[in-house]
């Protein structure tokens, strides 16, 4: 854990949150700012930087996409559409430095490309 990570203090329970689904290794919870209707965070529990540790990425992609279906489907979004997100570097808008996917959706309208 990094002492000073925000997303290490929700993923131990330090900091709050609106968690929507948990496991031993992934937590998801709504962004605090959300840009759509629905926009949740899946973020794995274990403080990853940035992309550079492929074994790291190999292992948390797959599970990645079946807990966004599993969170999507509670969240009504499973059917009429949802985005997967991640913004990798500043350059792309990343802000917290700890590894983590937007869950978008719930627009009425189309919500145009991002
Ligand atoms: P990114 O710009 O991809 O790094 O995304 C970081 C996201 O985390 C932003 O959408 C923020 O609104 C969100 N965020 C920051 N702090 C919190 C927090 N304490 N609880 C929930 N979401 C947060
Ligand atoms: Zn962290």
């Amino acid at each position: 854990m990094a002492k000073d990570c925000i997303f290490c203090q929700i993923a131990n329970h330090q900091a709050d949150a609106k968690i929507e689904y948990e496991d031993e290794d992934f937590i998801v919870f709504h962004d605090i700012k959300p840009s759509a209707p629905v926009h949740v965070l899946i973020v794995p529990k274990r403080h990853i930087e940035l992309a550079d540790d492929l074994v790291e990425w190999e292992a948390i992609s797959g599970r990645i996409l079946s807990i966004a279906k599993r969170v999507a489907k509670k969240l009504g979004i499973a059917e009429s559409g949802f985005k997967l997100v991640m913004n990798c570097g500043r350059g792309a808008g990343q802000m917290i430095d700890h590894l983590h996917f937007h869950l978008i959706g719930g627009w009425e309208k189309d919500p145009g490309l991002v």
